[in-house]
């Protein structure tokens, strides 16, 4: 039986993991499930899965925790110390898909043991990620991308030849703004930005998916996890959805990935690779969808996309002030602080603080150093966001 553990098991991703192994009961023996704030979930997932521990990220909700799990085996756990705790018990593969940067100690701490990590948590790579591919070449751990245009991409790649490659291409639908007029967009609403035109996600990543912070941060980790040079990775906008991602050879050859936008798709590969198994998606009718189309960003709308090409320059500690400053302008959109538009202002005028001061940005890759540029990236959102809101 297959170890497994999932970090953010509550969520959007995480369900649909619980989805593929609960099709499959007895291949797998789960050995940690985390979540946030939704207890009956959580609960409920550990005691049907019989996992070895449930943890809440949230130690004023352990006794909650506790009591919906009494009578059972399944211990219970609180906290940021607990997650990481769990995560480091032996497992052969974890899926990291908590939100945010909260899931970089615990994705370090699954490839440290050894583990497979199947990535969903992109933060993890842009805040950390030489740090993370280190520690994955450490301990002769694997690390298998979960976004849809990452695992995309791994696939296109599979037999060949990364010198070969001349360029990645990453597909983004637009978002729910896409054809909304530049003009109006200041006043657009966190309910309006939180919809998708294809793709069902989490809240957080899907109104990324709008101001495109969310392909911004997929540049980032498809330079950190691929290593490519950031003139080689490009963005395309592919309202279908259709296409995940291209990756161009020197031949002039290109191989796209296709698929339903169904994140199983992704996450069943990283489950059974290096094999390929069958799996729940819908089947593509190329027939009926007719067409698919193309266009290229527009950088006015999408401002996020340069401040990725900005950090890639800048380097260093950069990734994790870009993470840590957008999740508090999200934040700070979230509960009506702050525009649309001014989530990139308010991202844009830290980088520029934070580098003003350097030492900080240039500063070693550890991950003490990680976390105290997260700390600090925040505070400075938060103190531009004060001074705007004067
Ligand atoms: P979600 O909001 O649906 O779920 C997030 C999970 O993380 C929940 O279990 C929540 O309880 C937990 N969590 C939130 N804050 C936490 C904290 N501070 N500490 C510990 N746990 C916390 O998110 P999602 O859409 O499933 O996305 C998860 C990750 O996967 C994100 O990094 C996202 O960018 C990435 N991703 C998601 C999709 C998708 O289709 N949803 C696609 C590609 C990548
Ligand atoms: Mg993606």
């Amino acid at each position: 039986m297959r170890r497994i553990s999932i970090f953010g098991a509550t969520g959007s991703i995480g369900q649909n993991t619980i989805d593929l192994i609960a099709r499959d009961r007895d291949a797998y023996q789960v050995v940690a499930l985390s979540g946030g704030r939704n207890i009956a979930c959580l609960a409920r997932d550990a005691l049907r899965l019989n996992a070895v521990v449930a943890v809440t990220a949230h130690e004023d909700l352990l006794e909650d925790l506790r009591a919906a799990l009494a009578g059972s085996n399944v211990e219970a756990a609180a906290g940021e110390a607990a997650l990481t705790e769990a995560a480091s018990r032996p497992a052969d593969w974890v899926m990291s898909a908590i939100v945010g940067a909260a899931g970089l100690p615990p994705g370090l701490a699954a490839l440290e043991q050894g583990a497979t990590l199947a990535l969903a948590n992109k933060e993890t790579l842009v805040a950390a990620g030489p740090l993370v591919m280190q520690a994955a070449r450490d301990s002769g751990s694997t690390i298998l991308p979960v976004d849809s245009e990452h695992s995309a991409v791994f696939q296109a790649l599979v037999g060949e030849d990364l010198a070969a490659v001349e360029r990645v291409v990453l597909t983004a639908s637009g978002g729910a703004f896409r054809d909304r007029p530049l003009k109006t967009l200041h006043s657009a609403t966190p309910a309006e930005a939180a919809t998708h035109p294809n793709w069902d996600m989490g809240q957080r990543i899907t109104i990324d998916s709008a101001s495109m912070f969310n392909k911004a941060l997929e540049v980032i980790e498809a330079r950190e996890y691929f290593g490519l040079d950031p003139n080689q990775i490009e963005v395309l906008i592919h309202p279908e959805s259709t296409i995940h991602a291209l990756v161009g050879f020197n031949d002039g050859a290109m191989m796209a990935h296709l698929g339903a936008p169904d994140m199983r798709h992704a996450i069943g590969y990283a489950l059974h690779w290096p094999d390929r198994r069958a799996l729940p998606v819908a089947r593509l009718d190329l027939a009926k969808l007719g067409q698919l189309t193309f266009s290229a960003p527009d950088t006015a709308r999408y401002p996020a996309l340069d401040l990725a090409r900005q950090v890639m320059q800048r380097g260093g500690l950069a990734g994790a002030a870009f993470n840590a400053a957008k999740e508090r302008a999200l934040d700070g959109f979230i509960a009506g602080r702050i525009g649309f538009m001014q989530m990139a202002e308010v991202v844009g005028e830290v980088l520029d603080r934070l580098d003003a001061r350097s030492g900080h940005i240039d500063a070693a890759f550890s991950l003490d150093n990680i976390l105290q540029m997260d700390h600090l990236a925040r505070s400075e959102a938060d103190n531009v966001m004060a001074r705007r809101q004067q």
